[in-house]
Parts: structure tokens; C-alpha cells; sequence
């Protein structure tokens, strides 16, 4: 089976695993775990910050920099499809108690116009004007929903500096900000200049099994470890996954390219098949998503799997694919010729009568719906 549904499906390779399984460590609680401290250190000097915090996951570290950053009641400005918003099992309303406000974003990117029309005209009716004073804004890059999406820089320099004249703090969902770096070939500190906080993944495409760390001022990451106890993250000889995150900063970020290029090599093997509405020029970096036009999403991706391919259904008509660590040429290779022998034997088939034969009756359990 060739596992294209998530980057996060990467394994941690032999070499990872040794230096995880000779990590010192402590009890991270007390501070005491060497290895935690060191993975902080060093991504808090990568993205030039003054201190970071090392967490289980992202939504974690995500979460805790919304709650660090607001009180209950105050607004958030977020993309109408920023993973923080919709992805994270409702934690800024359920944990943070804070009032979203989204912003029309295409492909995650959107414009100052956007902002100051979002922030609409000062009244005590609205939380992110007055009394309350405005709080946050969060940025995604790249934009997981809109296909690895890379904010351009001057856009994301205007939008960063019109959000600071509107006395917004900053918060820069960088779960895959290594594939804009890598992307561009602007550092990730450069991004992260931009921003009060940022939080990075090690678990997505890096290969480390688990981990996300959360960086930003010491004051404002002394309060994010306050929030990180509260809702359970205090872990004691994390230093053992810590190593794992550390082993894929120095190794594993560099190679990201391949991913990058292997995305290109299956957009571009499939874009043409009947069935099948894709831009290869829409890929910047690992994530492929496309359209299935001729049956539900869920039908064709089990079409897939049946053949030898796990790819990940995203709403009625989506699809999503993402190489990594652990995925070669010849996977993308096989992968295009499963998609295209589905593509052609069902290039007559409409959505109509797809519904009317029955075929929507299949469980689709193996492809239950992801993003
Ligand atoms: C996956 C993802 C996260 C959350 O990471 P988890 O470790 O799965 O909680 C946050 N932001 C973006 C853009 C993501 O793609």
C-alpha cells in the first residue's frame, strides 16, 4: 500500500530512532530534561526568537499561543479555512472562549483590504474594538487547505504590518513553514520576523513521530507554559521524542525539496486524466489537491485503495496527496498509473449515474473524510 493520505504518515527512520533511544533526559516538568531544552534552544536561535516551548502536537502549541495571547471574549482574526480555525476541534471557542473573525482568504492568502474591513468600524458592540482592545491575528504558511499554498512575501510584509497598525499580535501557524523556506529560499526566521509567535511541526514530513514547539518572547512563552501544564502538556522524559524532532531539524529539512518535486511529478501525471480537474501550477510544495469530477470523492478514493493507493477524501468532490520522507519515485510512479488506470476505466461514469446505480451505497470506510 502506497500511504499518500498525510505527511504525517512519515516514520522515523533507524538513525532517528538510535539518537531518540540515547537521549538524556529528565523530568521536563521541573525542567529538567536536557534534551527537551536543547530542541527549544535550538529552534528558538533557528527561528530567531527569545524562547520556545516544546509541545505534543501543533493544535497544541496553536492553541496554547491563542490562549496566551487573549482573554475570553476578545476576537480573533483567522482565515475562513486556517487549520487553527476549523481543524482543531473547536478549541479557540471551546478553550480560549474567543470570538473568531474570518477572513476571505483565497487559498489562505489574504489582503489588508480584507483585514480592515474584518475589523469594521470601532463600537462596544463588536469584541475586537472597543472596550476590549483588538488581539490577534493568525497566519498559515504554508496554507494546508489551500494545497500548500506559500504566502508571498510582500503580501504577507503588508498584511503583517497593517494587522500591527490595527495593534493586532501576530501568530504564524508554521506547521509547514519548512516547505516555505524551502519553497522560496527565505529562511524560516525571516517568516518569523514577521510574527510575536510561531509554532512549527517536527511530526508532518520531518519524520520525527511526534512533537511541535511554539516560539516567541520569553514573557509570552512563560505564560504559554502556564497554559501548556493547564490543559495536560506537561510530559516528564519527553527528551526521548524531543530527540526525534531535534535529529529531524539537523537532517530531515533540507531533503524536503524531493518532496516538493515528487508532489510536481504526480500533478503533473494525473492533471490531464478525464475525471480529474488539477492545476499543476497550483503546486508549490508537498501537497497535491485535486478534484474528482465524474463521482464522490470517497468512491473514487476507495477505487484507489482497492488498487493499492491511500489517498485522503477532503469534502464531496476532493482529494488529497502528500509524499514525504518514507515515499520514492517509484511510489509517485505507481501511484500515477493506480489513478490513471481508475481514471480511464471510469471516464464515462457521471455523478448521476453514480447516485442512481447504486454505487453510493458503498461503505467508504477505509477512506472516512480527512483534509
Ligand atoms: C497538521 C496541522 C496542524 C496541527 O498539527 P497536529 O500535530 O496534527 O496537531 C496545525 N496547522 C496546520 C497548518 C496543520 O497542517
Amino acid at each position: 500500500m502506497i500511504d499518500l493520505r498525510s505527511d504525517t504518515c512519515s516514520k522515523p527512520t533507524e538513525a532517528m530512532r538510535q539518537a531518540m533511544a540515547g537521549a538524556p533526559v529528565g523530568d521536563d516538568v521541573y525542567s529538567d530534561d536536557p534534551t527537551v531544552k536543547e530542541l527549544e534552544h535550538e529552534v528558538a536561535a533557528f527561528l530567531g526568537k527569545e524562547e520556545a516551548v516544546y509541545m505534543v502536537t501543533g493544535t497544541m502549541t496553536n492553541q496554547v499561543a491563542i490562549r496566551a495571547h487573549t482573554e475570553p471574549g476578545d476576537a480573533v482574526f483567522f482565515d475562513q479555512n486556517a487549520h487553527v480555525y476549523i481543524l482543531e476541534g473547536g478549541a479557540p471557542a471551546a478553550y480560549s472562549g474567543v470570538l473568531p473573525r474570518l477572513l476571505p482568504g483565497v487559498r489562505g492568502v489574504f489582503t489588508p483590504a480584507d483585514l480592515r474591513a474584518a475589523m469594521g468600524v470601532p463600537h462596544r458592540f463588536f469584541p475586537a474594538t472597543i472596550p476590549a482592545p483588538p488581539k490577534l491575528l493568525c497566519i498559515e504558511n504554508t496554507h494546508n487547505i489551500g494545497g500548500g499554498k506559500v504566502w508571498p512575501m510582500e503580501r504577507l510584509q503588508e498584511v503583517c504590518s497593517t494587522a500591527r497598525e490595527m495593534n493586532l499580535a501576530l501568530h504564524l501557524d508554521g506547521a509547514r513553514l519548512w516547505h516555505a523556506s524551502v519553497a522560496t529560499g527565505i529562511p524560516e526566521h525571516e517568516y518569523a520576523s514577521l510574527f510575536d509567535t510561531v509554532s512549527i511541526c517536527f511530526s508532518k514530513a520531518m519524520g520525527a513521530p511526534v512533537g511541535s514547539v511554539l516560539a516567541g518572547p520569553r514573557s509570552f512563552i512563560a505564560r504559554a507554559r502556564r497554559f501548556k501544564q493547564q490543559i495536560g502538556g506537561g510530559f516528564r522524559q519527553a527528551g526521548i521524542i524531543a530527540a526525534g524532532a531535534l535529529y529531524a531539524l539537523r537532517n530531515n529539512r533540507e531533503r524536503l525539496v524531493e518532496d516538493h518535486h515528487r508532489a510536481k511529478m504526480l500533478a503533473e501525471g494525473i492533471a490531464q486524466l478525464p475525471g480529474i480537474d488539477l492545476d499543476p501550477g497550483t503546486v508549490e510544495t508537498n501537497i497535491v489537491r485535486f478534484r474528482v469530477t465524474n463521482m464522490r470523492s470517497t468512491d473514487f478514493v476507495d477505487l484507489l485503495y482497492d488498487r493499492g493507493l491511500h489517498v485522503l477524501p477532503s469534502g464531496t468532490d476532493g482529494v488529497r496527496a502528500i509524499p514525504y520522507l518514507n515515499i520514492s519515485d517509484a511510489d509517485i510512479k505507481r501511484a500515477i498509473s493506480i489513478i490513471e488506470s481508475v481514471a480511464l476505466e471510469h471516464a464515462h461514469e457521471s455523478m448521476e449515474a453514480m447516485n442512481s446505480d447504486g454505487a453510493e451505497t458503498a461503505t467508504a470506510v477505509r477512506s472516512s473524510s480527512g483534509y
